[in-house]
């Protein structure tokens, strides 16, 4: 390694302590002054750090520390999601308690994270698996057990067999578990779910209220939402009116295109219509073959939808005709009401179930002109739909809602796809749900003053089904809070996600003893003003958040609507065209970067080498260009420290066109970074703008040598030295707090304001002179401020412009206003 690299292992570890030991970044209350909360999402504790938490870390520290700069008053704060299931499986692999695993690896990270000189407060640091943080959210849990927001009941759930545990279906990417990829398979569970859907509407709502949030988050936070308006109504089943399908739909103008009707095979109607047993053995079959696919392949666009043709029929009640009715794998129990009217000529789905099943097609929008489509969604006019016919399709759908509420027949209806949040998990390394079963009083919620619930300790962990919690005799045997008599406690624990819906408000009073959060400080820090974390989290962590949040203010504890007023959604950092990976083997451990080339390097690097939100390729000469600037940076400093230390502080004096326009470079820089850092977060331009200004400061400390009186010399490079670690500080912290350090301040560059760039260095001494012959305007010419005035008359007479009113004339005098205009006066 070259040898003339800067010192950073001892500076970084130096100022390290120095903030520390000074508490430099602690958040204190102080309504007097307007307050930031910066917050990244904070990491489960693996053990390691990789390059993806420095980049986000050093986004979170770049904001908080410019805005400590700025004069708010910050907090910074830093965690852990501790609770998990790779502690459990680290514990089933090597023997290890999942919460001795955790807690070595909270302070291996927390020692990794020092070095990187991040300026968290420590004295806020939150771990989730600690009893004092999850007491809490089971006290929480009891109260929304009491208003009907925590549930329990039977249903079929997403399975994971390698987990060996439930999903929410947020937790199952195209079929697979989130976690550990494994094929999601289904089963019947009594489970705990959360009422996320009585929060439907406001959660949708709040999606257009939030600018601060990347529009592409919002976007999938609606669609997850999926708000549908339309119609549900009833299709009597042909020759035994008694009995109904009720049916939703979000395009009731079409209902006289319905040609077939599609049930989900689990329908509970199958049952009641079915019941020839040579038919029932085929849909049994049919069942069967559909309940081995997941929902993503049942409702996957490019599929073939497979369908079995039921010997019953129904009504269609707009056309009085009785049609086919199929089972099918497309149509969903989960969604609507498990049925749906099928209209193939504007439905590209049943168009394709019709034409492979033979089933009439009726167009009931009239085709723009030249149409050769399929199924046909555009606008047009109503066709072949009796009483709807020449309507436009609003119109035609409230038509047909008004018309199905007259005859009894339906409502509106607005359906959401959103489902409530299955919170049970049968696993050990979870806050335990406090509740206990009673042979006579059933299902009874712990009392508040036996809470928190602990996790014992002593747990065998086998990784065979079922939780682990039910094989601990001294957890589940308990008493009964009501009647005192024998019960069980409920074994399953809380997902995990439940600790990471509130830990920001935790922050806000992290040792509070009474109660989940201090209110006064929740609501003088609340709510968190930039929030950074990976777009990976856009519907499962950021849905749930927000809803939680919505049911503590609800509960009377928190006065914030949202938590997150802005979201910063960083991409990930990828080497060779691919995610770091182990198994891809393109890992760079950001230890032995920190080694090499110090933390700030890391740092800067991460924030310049692409625009936050954007995936950042890893490139080794990056690296090094990065450590090559900073030690540009430092050489010139301390090369010229003495010449700038004994120079005045303050706004320089210009004497010379060079001088004046290095001091406007000095100022356009800061106009620039500030702009970058406030407007769009583009960190990258913001840092080339300050190497374009280090280059001019080599430059101009070059060519002012010999030309420039030292005081005025010495007080520019003070200026633009100056300018340069504070505009970089944000960025690459220690080495620039050594250099102003060096440059003999005694105080913290983190506590000097953020330059502001000064409006008569900005403007360009320049001023336009509108040339006039006898009085009539001919051109107009750029000069110095106070340019000499016989300059100015002989720039005049020779202007390309002026000269040709000037032929064959005589000029008799010329008149020159300073700075506004010259007047050239002339006879034949
Ligand atoms: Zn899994
Ligand atoms: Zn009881």
């Amino acid at each position: 390694m070259s040898s003339d690299r800067y010192p950073f292992s001892e500076i970084e570890a130096k100022w390290q302590h120095a903030w520390e030991s000074r508490k430099q970044f602690r958040a204190i209350e102080d309504p007097t002054r307007p307050k930031f909360y910066c917050l990244e999402m904070f990491p489960y504790p693996s053990g390691r750090i990789h390059m993806g938490h420095v980049r986000v870390y050093a986004i979170g520290d770049l904001l908080a520390r410019y805005k400590w700069m700025r004069g708010f008053n910050v907090l910074h704060p830093m965690g852990w999601d501790a609770f998990g299931m790779p502690a459990e499986n680290a514990a089933i692999e090597h023997g290890v308690h999942p919460a001795v695993w955790t807690y070595e690896n909270i302070d291996n990270m927390r020692a990794q994270l020092r070095k990187m000189g991040i300026s968290y407060d420590w004295d806020r640091e939150v771990t989730t698996c600690d009893p004092a943080y999850y007491k809490w959210e089971q006290l929480i849990f009891i109260k929304m057990l009491e208003r009907g927001l925590a549930y329990r009941k039977r249903s079929t759930v997403n399975w994971c067999p390698s987990c060996q545990t439930v999903l929410a279906n947020e937790q199952v990417e195209a079929g697979r578990c989130w976690r550990c990829d494994s094929e999601v398979t289904k089963r019947d569970i009594d489970g705990w779910f959360f009422k996320i859907t009585d929060y439907a509407e406001e959660l949708l709502a709040w999606c257009d209220r939030l600018p601060g949030w990347p529009e592409r988050v919002m976007t999938m936070q609606r669609n997850w939402i999926g708000k549908s308006e339309g119609a549900e109504f009833d299709l009597p089943v042909a020759g035994r009116p008694e009995l109904k399908l009720r049916i939703f739909t979000t395009r009731p103008d079409t209902a006289f295109g319905m040609t077939y009707a599609v049930l989900a095979p689990e329908h509970p109607l199958v049952d009641a219509l079915v019941t020839e047993p040579p038919e029932r053995a085929v849909v049994e079959r049919f069942r069967a073959e559909v309940a081995r696919q997941s929902e993503v392949e049942r409702t996957a666009d490019d599929r073939p939808k497979r369908g079995l043709r039921l010997r019953a029929e129904v009504v269609n009640p707009f056309t009085n005709v009785a049609i086919p009715l199929f089972i099918a794998d497309y149509v969903l129990m989960t969604y609507g009401t498990g049925a749906i009217m099928a209209v193939p000529g504007e439905d590209q789905r049943d168009w394709d179930f019709a034409r492979q099943h033979e089933l009439p097609i009726i167009e009931t929008v009239r085709r723009p002109a030249g149409w050769t489509g399929e199924a046909y969604t555009g606008d047009g006019v109503k066709i072949n739909s009796g009483f709807l016919d020449g309507l436009a399709i609003p119109e035609a759908k409230r038509a047909a809602i008004d018309w199905l509420v007259q005859q009894g027949l339906g409502t509106a209806k607005v359906n959401y796809r959103l489902r409530d949040w299955g919170i049970s998990r049968q696993r050990y390394w979870g806050a335990p749900i406090p509740v206990v079963y009673c042979s006579v009083d059933g299902m009874v919620p712990e009392k508040e003053e036996n809470l928190p619930v602990v996790l014992p300790e002593d747990v065998q962990l086998s990784g065979k089904g079922g939780s682990p919690l039910a094989e601990v005799a001294s957890f589940v045997h308990t008493t009964c809070p009501k009647c005192g008599g024998k019960a069980r406690r409920e074994t399953d624990t809380m997902d995990t996600f439940v600790e990471s819906s509130w830990y920001f408000l935790r922050y806000c009073s992290p040792h509070h003893e009474r109660g989940m959060f201090e209110r006064q400080a929740a609501d003088y820090w609340m709510p968190v003003d930039q929030y950074i974390g990976g777009i990976e989290h856009a519907v499962l962590h950021l849905l749930y958040a927000r809803f939680y949040t919505k049911v503590l203010r609800d509960l009377g504890l928190v006065k914030v609507d949202e938590p997150f007023q802005a979201l910063l959604s960083q991409g990930m950092v990828i080497k060779d065209g691919a995610k770091m990976s182990k198994s891809k083997g393109n890992v760079v451990d950001p230890d032995d970067l920190i080694r090499t080339f110090g933390a700030d390097t890391a740092r800067l690097f991460s924030l310049f080498a692409a625009p936050p939100e954007k995936d950042l390729d890893w490139n080794d000469h990056g690296v090094e260009g990065a450590s090559r600037f900073l030690n540009r940076v430092w050489r010139f400093v301390i090369t010229h420290a003495e010449e700038v230390r004994g120079a005045p502080a303050g706004a320089s004096t210009t004497s010379t066109p060079d001088s004046q326009a290095f001091r406007r470079t000095i100022h356009e820089t800061i106009a620039r970074v500030t702009d970058d850092i406030e407007r769009d977060f583009h960190f990258n331009t913001a840092i080339s703008a300050v190497m374009e200004l280090v280059n001019a400061l080599y430059a101009f400390e070059t060519t002012s040598r010999d030309r420039l009186a030292a005081p005025e010399r010495a007080a520019l490079l003070r200026e633009a030295v100056e300018t340069i670690l504070l505009l970089l500080g944000p960025f690459s912290p220690h080495v620039t707090e050594e250099l102003w350090e060096q440059l003999g301040h005694g105080e913290s560059l983190f506590k000097h304001a953020w330059p502001s760039a000064d409006p008569a260095a900005l403007t360009r001494r320049e001023v336009t002179l509108v040339l006039q012959v006898d009085g009539k305007v001919r051109s107009r010419l750029m000069l110095d401020v106070d340019a000499d005035e016989a300059r100015v008359q002989g720039l005049a007479l020779a202007d390309d412009k002026v000269r040709p009113w000037l032929q064959g004339r005589q000029v008799e005098r010329v008149v020159v206003v300073p700075n506004r205009l010259v007047n050239i006066v002339t006879r034949s």
